[in-house]
């Protein structure tokens, strides 16, 4: 996969926490100050992997990425998000005490207003969005095509597919060239999750 928060093309990224060479596969911290992506090397990711203690400032976003079957979100309630393209990702803002819901666009990621009562009801209908880590993972949604598809996946994973959008898109329909970029995305994504259930009981450490 390539790398999501960096420029394309700017050659070997470094871990922006203690400079040392990032490595194109690399982790990311989530800087909660201001909500900001940091690249980071493998030492400094296992040292945030264990810093519930140092994690005031950076949280380390997960390596996981789960297709949820079964996921309940009918059109009625997707037409009510008002998302003008036919992809989503949602996530807790910890600070705000709310969820963020947001589209990809070729001017980057917009944030379209999302009832917290819409909230609660998908909740309810799929469990599993109770274990969503705050800040740093997301429900993903992809309705492009014939797709109805629900993810969870780190937050870094919409930011690339934020920046596909904003590099590859063309005229007024983004182009075959953009279309292409997203089909590969999912794609990828398919191949690197493991399946769960919507209605899986959210315990998680
Ligand atoms: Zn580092
Ligand atoms: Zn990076």
């Amino acid at each position: 996969m390539s790398s999501g928060a960096g420029a394309p093309g700017a050659g070997e990224e470094l871990c922006e926490l203690c400079a040392a060479p990032a490595g194109t596969a690399h982790r990311h911290l989530l800087d909660l100050a201001d909500r900001e992506l940091r690249c980071a090397c493998r030492a400094c990711a296992v040292l945030f992997d264990h810093a519930a203690a140092g994690g005031e400032r950076y949280r380390l976003v997960p390596d996981d990425r789960r297709l949820l079957r079964d996921f309940v979100l009918d059109d009625t309630t997707w037409a009510d998000l008002n998302i003008p393209v036919q992809m989503a990702f949602a996530l807790r803002d910890s600070a705000a005490g709310r969820t963020a819901l947001f589209y990809p666009s070729p001017a980057g990621a917009v944030e379209s207003p999302l009832e917290e009562a819409t909230w609660q009801r998908l909740e309810e209908a799929n469990p599993v969005l109770r274990g969503l880590a705050p800040d740093v993972e997301a429900l993903l949604v992809n309705r492009t095509g014939a797709a109805r598809e629900h993810w969870l996946v780190p937050v870094d994973d919409c930011y690339t597919l934020v920046g596909l959008l904003r590099t590859h898109w063309k005229g007024l329909a983004g182009g075959p060239d953009v279309w292409n970029e997203i089909t590969d995305f999912f794609t990828e994504l398919r191949r690197r999750s493991r399946t769960a259930t919507s209605a899986d009981h959210p315990l998680r450490t």
